[in-house]
């Protein structure tokens, strides 16, 4: 097999220098077809583990993918499952993540859409994981889950929300979780409400909320429109939760400062909105002036929202 199953390290935002694991077999083999999917449709459903790569395979082309990093003096922050498809179907996850503990002190990362969670054994496995990010596309209804993330049949709405919260309270690492917005599917202000009712149960480190940035499964896939996105936020802050957007921009710039106060504020405001008296502090700290703003206004870099009476800004999503 001449699969690639290492890749990068690619910067994230969530993970610094992320090393990706793909121990999924390409084409895409997922539990979900999700309609904002950047792989496509999934073609190859399955609901249940398999094996999938020898363990062997997995640590070999990991090892030396790190000893190569190692002789350039490349950074490495996570060891991150993220392959093409869903990563706790491959029946070996646990068995992978005990072998790289005993040739890495790197931290582990598992980025799952949780639709196996409630199985003891990927709960059992997940455990062994550092950081865990889980998706909750939605807790409030059945019927927009299977409209956003388009199940393999064998799957239980309920079982899974269980499942979630039995392993968020027995997990020792960091959880995340990730919401993503599409317009009209799960942008509803009730929907969301529960889905932060329930995030705020399971307590994430952070809950982060995205918008489909790449090319999406469903050409018909688009993004609510901001104010709905500043909404979903807020709904998610008032829940008790630190939330931050994942909305392109700034995902992968580290968040830190360049000195450049417009691309410093546009990293900001794809990931928090800010409301007037915010961008005002930050500006004045970075000696400018409003003008900085109007100028971003009209070149439709951001956009400027009223919410409950205040005026905030954030990234205009359609500006790449
Ligand atoms: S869970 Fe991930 S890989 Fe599977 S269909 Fe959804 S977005 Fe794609």
């Amino acid at each position: 097999m001449k699969d690639k199953i290492v890749f990068g390290p690619v910067p994230s935002r969530r993970l610094g220098q992320s090393l990706g694991v793909n121990n999924i077999p390409p084409p895409k083999i997922c539990s979900y077809s999700c309609v904002y999917c950047q792989i496509g449709r999934t073609k190859n459903f399955c609901g249940e583990r398999q094996n999938f790569y020898p363990v062997e395979k997995v640590i070999n082309d990991l090892r030396s993918t790190l000893t190569s990093l190692e002789e350039r003096r490349e950074k490495v922050d996570f060891i991150t499952f993220v392959p093409d498809g869903e990563p706790t179907l491959d029946a070996n996850l646990g068995r992978e993540i005990e072998e790289i503990r005993k040739f890495t002190p790197i931290k582990i990362a598992v980025i799952t859409n949780a639709s196996l969670i409630w199985r003891q054994d990927v709960q059992e496995d997940l455990n062994k994981a550092n950081l865990v990010s889980i998706k909750v596309d939605t807790a409030g209804s059945e019927e927009v889950w299977k409209k956003i993330n388009r199940p393999a049949p064998s799957l239980d709405f309920k079982v899974i929300l269980e499942g979630i919260k039995k392993f968020a309270d027995g997990f020792k690492g960091t959880l995340l979780t990730e919401t993503l917005l599409v317009k009209d599917v799960n942008d509803d202000e009730g929907d969301i409400r529960k889905t932060a009712g329930f995030l705020s149960f399971i307590k994430p480190a952070v809950a982060f909320i995205g918008i489909a940035t790449r090319p999406p499964a469903e050409k018909w896939v688009i993004p609510p429109d901001e104010e709905k996105v500043n909404r979903a936020y807020h709904i998610f802050a008032q829940a008790g939760l630190t939330v931050e957007l994942i909305t392109g921009a700034g995902d992968k710039s580290g968040f830190g400062f360049t000195g450049n106060v417009e691309n410093d504020l546009l990293n900001i405001v794809s990931v928090h909105p800010m409301s007037r008296e915010q961008v005002e502090g930050f500006l004045k700290k970075a000696g400018a002036s409003w003008k900085v703003v109007e100028q971003m206004l009209k070149e439709n870099k951001i956009k400027e929202i009223d919410y409950r009476n205040q005026k905030y800004y954030l990234k205009n999503f359609t500006c790449r």
